[in-house]
This record gives C-alpha cells, sequence and structure tokens, in this order.
C-alpha cells in the first residue's frame, strides 16, 4: 500500500508516518529528511537547496523528483509492503511527475491522507518542535515530552537538535508556500477520488487512531 500524507508544515506528518513504519511496515520517504542530509553532505543538490530552504521556500521540482525516484528504486524500499510519501509531492508538476514515476515502477497510489490543521497551530507546533540526535525521534516542547526530561525514549539518547528553519519568521514563508503552491493538490487528487481527510488537530494518538482506520478502509 502506498499513500500520501498530506498537510502544511507541523501538521504531524513525520510524527504519524514514524508511527506507521512500525505498525504497519511501511517507509517513511520524506523529501524534506532527504534534503537535509544532502545538504548535511554537502552534495550538489544540498548546495543547491541549502539556502532556499533556510528562506522556507521550496526547492526545484528536478532536484526532488530525482531524489524520490533513485530512492524508490532502492532495495529496501523494493521489498517494503508499500511507502508513505511525507512532504512530497508539494506542486502540482511534482504530482504529474509522480503519478508518471509510479506508472513506469509498476507502482500505484492508494491514498492521499490530509491532516487538516489551523495556522495558528502550526505555528506552535513548529516552533516547539525538536529531534532526537541520535536516533531521529520527534519530540515537542508542550505536546509530546521525553518520558524522562532530556533522555530520548527510544534510545536513551541525551542531544537533541532543533532545525534552523523552524523559527516564526520562516515558518510564516513556508505557510505561505504551503498554500499558495501545495494546497492545489487536494483538488488534483480529490478528481481521482483517493483523499482521505483526517482531524489533525486532535491529539497525536487520536490522529494516528484515524489514520490507521482510514489505512484499513484502504487494505
Ligand atoms: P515540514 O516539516 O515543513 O513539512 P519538510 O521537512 O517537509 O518540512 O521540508 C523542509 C524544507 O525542504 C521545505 O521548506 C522546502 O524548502 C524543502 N522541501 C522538502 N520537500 C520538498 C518538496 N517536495 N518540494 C520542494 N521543496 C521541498
Ligand atoms: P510535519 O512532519 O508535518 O512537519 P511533525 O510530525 O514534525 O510535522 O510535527 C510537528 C510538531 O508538532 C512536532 O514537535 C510534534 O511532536 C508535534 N505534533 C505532531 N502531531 C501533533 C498533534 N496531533 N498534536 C500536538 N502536537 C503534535
Ligand atoms: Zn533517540
Amino acid at each position: 500500500m502506498n499513500i500520501i500524507l498530506f498537510g502544511p508544515p507541523g501538521a504531524g506528518k513525520g510524527t504519524q508516518a514514524k508511527r506507521l513504519e512500525k505498525s504497519r511496515n511501511l517507509i517513511q520517504l520524506s523529501t524534506g529528511d532527504m534534503l537535509r542530509a544532502a545538504v548535511k553532505a554537502g552534495t550538489e543538490y544540498g548546495k543547491k537547496a541549502k539556502d532556499v530552504m533556510e528562506k522556507g521556500e521550496l526547492v526545484t521540482d528536478e532536484i526532488v523528483i530525482n531524489i524520490i525516484s533513485d530512492r524508490l528504486d532502492e532495495a529496501d524500499v523494493k521489498a517494503a509492503p508499500g511507502v508513505i510519501f511525507d512532504g512530497f509531492p508539494r506542486t502540482v508538476a511534482q504530482a504529474e511527475e509522480l503519478d508518471k514515476m509510479l506508472d513506469s515502477k509498476g507502482m500505484k497510489l492508494d491514498g492521499v491522507v490530509v491532516l487538516d490543521v489551523d495556522d495558528e497551530a502550526l505555528v506552535e507546533r513548529i516552533t516547539g518542535r525538536y529531534t532526537c540526535a541520535k536516533c531521529g525521534k520527534g519530540y515537542h516542547d508542550t505536546f509530546e515530552k521525553p518520558a524522562r526530561e532530556g533522555v530520548c525514549d527510544e534510545c536513551g539518547g541525551t542531544e537533541f537538535t532543533r532545525r534552523a528553519d523552524d523559527n516564526e519568521e520562516t515558518v510564516r514563508s513556508r505557510l505561505s508556500a504551503y498554500h499558495a503552491q501545495t494546497s492545489p493538490l487536494i483538488d488534483y487528487y480529490e478528481s481521482k477520488g483517493i483523499v482521505k481527510k483526517v482531524d489533525g488537530m486532535a491529539a497525536i494518538d487520536d490522529v494516528t487512531r484515524q489514520i490507521e482506520e482510514v489505512l484499513d478502509s484502504l487494505a
């Protein structure tokens, strides 16, 4: 089963994708994570993406399409029961390319799960977000704290990082990029009849339950 977890920055896509990896053995394909890894490694794509990401704008379609296409050809992805696209596609051009790509690889999209969250809540979610430096588990200053302060629940790590673009100013431009370039994709997928809306304002466990129900209905 291949799905898109769709929603604005901070909606909870990464949080929910990690849970679905565990419950369903699906593989999370986050273009944001892949781009941050490319920036860190200093690859050609990383060099091109760095400034754009810091401004909260979208990197070129060409870069993310190539990254995703290469990733879909890797052995672990091919062996998995399916993938979760997280943060991709973000433009109509990317969605059209994804359709072609999936066709040519003999894959199909089963559903687009849309997480609905108000803009004000997004700013609060993003500015409080942090991540375990060792295992990548996501946390929030208010909404998802580790059981023991300063110690990662998953791996016991004690170092945490915050994203350079998770500040209020950049969040505003990321939200306008979302409304201008990404939200039109909901219509694109509505016309294919595969959109499933979920109340992303609910608590994290509740959102997980809603998504699991949607996936059960698709299976
Ligand atoms: P968020 O947590 O806001 O959903 P991501 O980690 O998905 O953020 O993305 C971080 C940044 O990486 C974006 O602001 C954008 O600059 C870039 N990016 C990620 N995915 C894409 C994409 N599919 N198309 C263009 N740019 C992307
Ligand atoms: P995205 O991948 O869509 O950008 P994340 O999954 O990283 O979003 O979530 C953004 C922040 O909000 C994280 O700190 C996360 O712990 C928190 N969060 C995620 N889902 C919820 C929720 N339903 N309610 C409250 N906080 C949430
Ligand atoms: Zn950890």
